[in-house]
């Protein structure tokens, strides 16, 4: 089992020392986890220290320890983002929406906002940033694929329509999509994405990885066994992990 979407130091909830590396990890090794990767927000750059990772990291011989990033994806932003990348050897790189024109959409208090809006507009400008990210070439991996039910609103139109272009970039890219177990803590209560996309996901051939989304250690790891239990029944063969940007794939037989 794989956790590949950890922040260390969530939402400058704590410093990124060797205390807090450590904690991680070893909540890791509890949960029986063969790798762990640490993907922080981008907007926390600075304060990471990655070499860091790795250097702890080694102290866990049964542990593969990958360091990534979670950016947020703004159209326009592309040139910025690519020089936030060459300034470490990342393993994988999750791009993320969550923001629609200047709205951070996945804020706490942002439902009635929601609501007000037509859901199958709402979705398509979702979705196009989605893609939009996708086609970039920037990331290795998308992050929770339909962030934008996290308050339960639902399109009219089949979320396979809405979806479909995006997940069409996903593919050409060879990007991965991630199950991220962490929307069942949210309003909207599932897994991203939901049953019928990651159904769609698997028939498309695309790569699966898995995340917690853990902003905190007793987190790593959640629900991540009955993620790869629900992936094998819909007939998928592997999960992947990514190192120096490149996926390895893990059998879920
Ligand atoms: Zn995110
Ligand atoms: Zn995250």
């Amino acid at each position: 089992m794989l956790d590949l979407h950890v922040h260390l130091i969530g939402h400058q909830d704590r410093q990124a020392d060797e205390t807090a590396v450590r904690g991680f990890l070893q909540a890791a090794i509890e949960k029986g986890l063969v790798e762990i990767g640490f993907a922080d927000h981008d907007l926390y750059f600075g304060e990471l220290d990655l070499p860091l990772l790795r250097e702890v990291g080694k102290s866990y011989p049964g542990l593969k320890v990958r360091v990534g990033l979670e950016v947020d994806y703004r159209p326009g932003e592309e040139e910025k983002i690519q020089g936030v990348l060459e300034r470490f050897p990342f393993d994988y790189v999750i791009g993320s929406v969550h923001e629609i024109e200047g709205w951070a959409f996945d804020s706490p208090g942002e439902e009635a906002r929601h609501r007000a809006q037509d859901p199958d507009a709402l979705y398509e400008r979702y979705f196009s940033l989605v893609e939009k990210a996708a086609r970039s070439g920037l990331f290795t991996t998308l992050g929770h694929l339909d962030l934008i039910k996290i308050y339960g609103v639902r399109p009219r139109k089949d979320i396979l329509k809405l979806v479909d272009r995006a997940l069409t970039a996903v593919k050409d890219l060879g990007l991965a999509i991630e199950i991220n177990t962490n929307g069942r803590y949210k309003p909207v209560g599932e897994f991203y994405p939901e049953p019928k996309l990651l159904q769609e996901v698997v028939h498309r051939g695309i790569s699966v990885t898995l995340g917690s989304d853990a902003h905190e250690a007793k987190v790593v790891g959640r629900d991540l066994g009955e993620a790869m239990a629900f992936l094998h029944h819909l007939g998928a063969k592997k999960v992947v992990g990514f190192q120096g940007r490149e996926p390895i794939a893990y059998s879920l037989m």
